[in-house]
This record gives C-alpha cells, sequence and structure tokens, in this order.
C-alpha cells in the first residue's frame, strides 16, 4: 500500500524507533506514547487494514503479534506488573491508521473497562 503510513515505517521509508523486527513482523515506539511502555506491532506486510478484513490465511501473523507484544513487555520489565494489548478498529474504537496493529502498553495503571 503506497499511501500507507505503518507501511512506510516497516520498508524504512519513514524512521521510527524499531525495538524488534522478524520476517513477519515489526515493532516500535509510539510517537504519542499513552504509557511509559506504548510499542505498536504490526505485520510487515498490509495483510488488512482493520480487523475487519481478516481471513483464514491471517491467523498465524495475528497470533504472533501476541507473542512479540509479550516478548517485549516481558523485556522491558512489565510481566508481572502488568500489560495490555488493544487493537482498535474503525472509528468509534479510535482507529486512525488502517493497518492493523497491536497497542502494547505498560507501566501504569490501566483503566477497566477501558475509556
Ligand atoms: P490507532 O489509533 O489504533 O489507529 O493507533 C495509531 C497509533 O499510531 C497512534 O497511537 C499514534 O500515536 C501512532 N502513530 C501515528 N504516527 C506514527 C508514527 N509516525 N510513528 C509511530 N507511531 C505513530
Ligand atoms: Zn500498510
Amino acid at each position: 500500500m503506497s499511501d500507507c503510513l505503518f507501511c512506510k515505517i516497516a520498508e524504512g521509508k519513514i524512521p521510527a524507533k524499531l525495538v524488534h523486527q522478524d520476517q513477519d513482523t515489526i515493532a516500535f515506539e509510539d510517537i504519542n506514547p499513552q504509557a511509559p511502555l506504548h510499542v505498536l506491532v504490526i505485520p510487515r506486510h498490509h495483510v488488512a487494514a482493520t480487523m475487519n478484513d481478516l481471513t483464514p490465511v491471517q491467523d498465524q501473523v495475528m497470533g504472533k503479534l501476541y507473542r512479540v507484544a509479550a516478548t517485549i513487555a516481558k523485556e522491558r520489565g512489565f510481566a508481572e506488573s502488568g500489560w495490555r494489548a488493544v487493537m482498535n478498529a474503525n472509528r468509534d474504537a479510535g482507529q486512525t491508521v488502517f493497518h492493523v496493529h497491536l497497542h502494547v502498553l505498560g507501566g501504569r495503571q490501566m483503566a477497566w473497562p477501558p475509556g
């Protein structure tokens, strides 16, 4: 997707503070962090704009996003204290970038239910 911000980050065309990359996923610091830990984990390729577009082909990479998220949370020291993974879909959830991505948040008490 030529005009997708996260594709451009994945392709190295727009800079980001990368914290992880492998053949399927990349992870980078959110530019507007909402917690001491706020990393985005995304599929390297533009597999879906929102969760609404997922098909069984994406099951493996979508599962991997969570395992990468857990690895990052553990590395940052939040495994025991707690952390949250959030994926927004469309307007009411506040989605602004239409390349599926998992927010990894930690380092503060999270409200429940979320706002
Ligand atoms: P969402 O609202 O779920 O679509 O999340 C999009 C996230 O992308 C927001 O938390 C933004 O702060 C973040 N974001 C937008 N532009 C960038 C960027 N250039 N680098 C890193 N994070 C970004
Ligand atoms: Zn994309």
